[in-house]
């Protein structure tokens, strides 16, 4: 286990794709909890962290918000973007909308112009209020790893049975095209199983599934750590461009992180 985060409120570091980014991780400090349990998560298996599942009280966050930024404010540190990242799915906190609603305030206070970016796989999104809250940040960064449901459940190992792609892609659609969509993209294999990302058949059913939704973003990236299978691999910048290229012709804003 190689969790990655031992506090509410982290950082800034810098980060691919937002910036100087201040987290914060409404998950357990020494453990994760996640609705999925991917083969490339940067925190490892969720087997291997069962150990603490004490998420932070509400109390606690907003505590931490308030102390964190202020003291980066009072620092002088710039902060680009507050990014609810952590150890593990941010939304599956029960006061996920509320602490929303406090970050926009503690924001507004200390810094106006920064951005307030939330990394979720979407499973969540059926529960009240969590489109709602997604709605109020400016980045909600929404992944979907693939357009085939057996692919995603190879990629992302969902927790619930019940998962499927054309679901999450029912509550995506509520957003109208106003989230930014994030993709992995890897190669390698899962015992005998192979993995491969740009297989044809599941690059056509992903710019599919890009081109109905039309987020106002989609943001592609590949391995940037050694995950948790070990035997997957990174795929190249110029392989993604390929993919992205037919989307980009009809439109859709794409952006890289090799
Ligand atoms: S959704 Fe994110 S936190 Fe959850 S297992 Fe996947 S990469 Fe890890």
């Amino acid at each position: 286990m190689s969790l990655q985060f031992d506090n509410i409120v982290f950082g800034p570091i810098r980060s691919r794709r937002l910036g100087s980014s201040l987290g914060v991780n409404l998950l357990p400090m020494h453990g994760k909890v996640c609705s999925f349990d991917c083969i490339y998560c940067e925190c490892g298996w969720n087997a291997d962290g069962m150990g603490d599942r004490t998420l932070p009280s509400f109390r606690e966050v907003c505590d931490a918000l308030e102390n964190g930024v202020k003291k980066c404010h009072d620092e002088g540190t710039p902060v680009d973007t507050i990014t609810f990242s952590g150890n593990g799915e941010p939304t599956l906190h029960p006061d996920f909308p509320a602490i929303i609603e406090k970050t926009l305030e503690v924001r507004a206070k200390y810094y106006p112009s920064a951005k307030v970016s939330v990394l979720s796989n979407a499973t969540q999104l059926g529960r009240p209020g969590v489109k709602e809250a997604l709605a109020k940040v400016d980045n909600p960064i929404l992944k979907i790893d693939s357009g085939v449901d057996s692919f995603a459940r190879l990629m992302d190992r969902p927790v619930s049975e019940a998962y499927s792609i054309n679901d999450v892609a029912g509550n995506l659609s509520w957003f109208k095209g106003d989230f930014i969509l994030q993709t992995m993209f890897l190669r390698g294999k899962d015992g005998e199983t192979v993995i491969d990302c740009l297989d044809p058949v599941l690059v056509r059913a992903w710019q599919e599934l890009v081109l109905r939704l039309r987020p106002r973003e989609v943001m592609m990236y590949t391995l940037d750590r050694v995950p948790p299978l070990a035997t997957l691999e990174k795929v190249t910048v110029r392989q993604m461009e390929a993919v992205a290229a037919p989307l980009v012709a009809e439109g859709i804003k794409v952006q890289i992180k090799g």
